[in-house]
């Protein structure tokens, strides 16, 4: 429930009475003197998509590719402060160098290419409910002066950009937290965002360069996927969207959450896990449910389905547990799977075909450079 329809992203605002009633139509007719993005969609329902993630990402994609029987199909806007997807059960990767930028967190710019989904580089800052417009703070915006002219793409410089929507979807994830650990901020290095994948990475860099029998220490704190300093939160529970099963913001059914954001329960009553894939799970019926909402049509509660768990070990080594524990991997075979099932799941079919080509390739040049080293051992015998 929302102050006069009014969601603030990360401002702290707490929520109060719900306008529940909803226009439904082109958000375009009710634009009015709002700036908007472009003017080719009038005619056809808006989208909004808020977060670039595994929930917001996947829920664009999907919307994008759905059938809209004699429906003219929406104009869907994703919504990200990055400029980049982060695939964020390979950033450990990225800080060891087994795996590039390119590969883990590809521009939204490469991904969305012919997709049919515009991307919007900017934070959402709120989502008012009853004039169904989301503001987002374009990156330029703090540059930028007051009153600045609109630019041939139909934004304003000067202030927030106004995206009318028929419909929205909410995914900005969890918020990075110390957990109220004293002086953790000031000297532990959280580990959630690609920056800081990296600076993790400047980081070890010199120890990994100490001589040999130098006592180096790491302190590695929490131990779940986030297992570093900064564990995640989801916002709490009253800034939080509070979603039923279909996903649906409570009394806006034309509002969808999901994600580490969302504070929502699968059909059969728990919450899933803050997970990719849950998340991911959650991005088909999000996306599903978004289309019935503008056509009139039955929504598809969720239901949570636990594939298993895949982890790195380090190196090469890694777990694998699958179909309820029947399946179970350790070493490099599952590291190898791990890799395999993560290039498949990769957003759009050309970056799953490019990461699998060159995490194809660096396994068979290992495997070479193994087999070379063992053909070495052996000829030196
Ligand atoms: C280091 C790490 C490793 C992990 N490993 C695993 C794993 O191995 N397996 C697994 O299943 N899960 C793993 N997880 C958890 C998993 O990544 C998350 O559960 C999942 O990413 C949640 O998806 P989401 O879309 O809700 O949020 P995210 O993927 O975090 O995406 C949120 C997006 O919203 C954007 N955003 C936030 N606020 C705003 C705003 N106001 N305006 C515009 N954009 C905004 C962010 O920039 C981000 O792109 C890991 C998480 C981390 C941090």
């Amino acid at each position: 429930m929302w102050a006069h329809g009014m969601m603030h992203f990360g401002l702290g605002i707490l929520p109060a009475a719900l306008k529940p009633a909803l226009r439904v139509g082109p958000a375009a007719a009710r634009a009015g003197g709002v700036m908007r993005a472009s003017v080719e969609s009038l005619g056809r329902p808006d989208v909004v998509v808020v977060g670039g993630g595994f929930g917001g990402l996947y829920t664009a994609l999907r919307l994008a590719n759905l059938g809209w029987e004699e429906a003219e199909p929406p104009r869907v806007t994703l919504v990200d402060r990055s400029d980049r997807f982060v695939f964020l059960p390979m950033l450990y990767e990225v800080t060891t160098g087994q795996a590039s930028c390119w590969e883990v967190a590809p521009r939204f710019e490469e991904l969305l290419a012919g997709s049919g989904v515009e991307f919007v580089q900017g934070e959402a800052i709120s989502l008012d409910a009853e004039a169904q417009l989301l503001s987002v703070r374009r990156p330029e915006e703090a540059t930028a002066g007051e009153g600045g002219a609109a630019n041939s793409s139909g934004t304003t410089a000067g202030g927030p950009l106004a995206l009318p929507y028929d419909a929205a979807v909410l995914a900005p994830g969890a918020v990075p937290s110390f957990g109220g650990v004293k002086g953790a901020a000031e000297h532990a290095l959280p580990f959630y965002s690609l920056d800081d994948a990296l600076a993790l990475r400047e980081t070890l860099l010199p120890l990994s360069r100490a001589p040999a029998g130098a006592k180096i220490s790491v302190a590695v704190i929490g131990g779940s996927f986030v297992g570093a300093g900064a564990g995640s939160q989801r916002v709490c529970c009253w800034q939080q969207p509070r979603t039923e099963r279909y996903l649906s913001v409570d009394g806006l059914p034309h509002v969808h959450c999901l994600g580490d954001a969302a504070c929502s329960a699968d059909s059969k009553g728990p919450a899933p896990p803050s997970t990719a894939q849950a998340a991911m799970q959650q991005a088909d019926y999000a996306a599903w449910n978004t289309r019935a909402a503008l056509l009139g049509s039955p929504p598809l509660p969720f239901r949570y389905t636990n594939l298993g768990e895949m982890l790195s070990l380090g190196g090469e080594d890694g777990a694998v547990s699958a179909l309820a524990g029947l399946v179970q991997l350790r070493g490099p075979l599952a590291s190898l799977s791990r890799k395999a099932v993560y290039a498949a799941r990769m957003p759009t079919p050309a970056q799953a075909a490019r990461v699998g080509a060159s995490w194809a390739l660096d396994a068979a040049l290992g495997a070479a450079a193994l087999v070379a080293r063992g053909a070495g051992g052996a000829a030196g015998k």
